[in-house]
């Protein structure tokens, strides 16, 4: 069994669409950023190629690429989990916490982790999604970012 970590943030911008975990969630703002700026995909992207060994998303992902330029961060997943299934790896379990101000997620965390459960392919017991606020401190407490931490296991072959 192998664990990672992955942390992410990105500034709340108007002019954006708000998407997070997958979902298109309706708020007068939204995150900035060179793909679509999926916080959590990207924390749980991080977590699983720190678990196989691999590098950061910025290396296969790489910014300045304009192949990524608005690109949906769920099909950064999908190649995400290709890498993993190429070295027999698999994920077992995930655990992600969202820090945000606003908008409210919980509405939306089911929807979430069925978007994860499509692509990971793993039984949605095992996947979790949490949402905290920052209690109106620093950055996130002033509604100008949103957060995300992951962590996960990953195992080789049958568990
Ligand atoms: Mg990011």
């Amino acid at each position: 069994m192998r664990i990672g970590s992955g942390y992410d943030v990105h500034k709340l911008a108007e002019g954006r669409d708000c998407i997070i975990g997958g979902v298109k969630i309706p708020y007068e703002k939204g995150l900035l950023g060179h793909s679509d700026a999926d916080v959590l995909i990207h924390a749980l992207m991080d977590a699983l190629l720190g678990a196989a060994g691999l590098k950061d998303i910025g290396y296969y992902f790489p910014p300045e690429d304009d192949a990524y330029k608005g690109i949906s961060s769920m099909i950064l997943l999908k190649h995400v989990n290709s890498l993993l299934k190429e070295r027999g790896l698999e994920a077992y379990n995930i655990d992600i916490m969202v820090i945000s101000e606003t908008p409210k997620l919980k509405p939306h965390i089911d929807t979430m982790k069925a978007n994860l459960q499509s692509v990971l392919e793993i039984p949605l017991d095992r996947i979790s999604i949490k949402a905290t606020t920052n209690e109106m401190l620093g950055a996130i407490g002033r509604r100008e970012g949103i957060a995300a931490q992951a962590v996960v296991s990953v195992y080789e072959g049958e568990v």
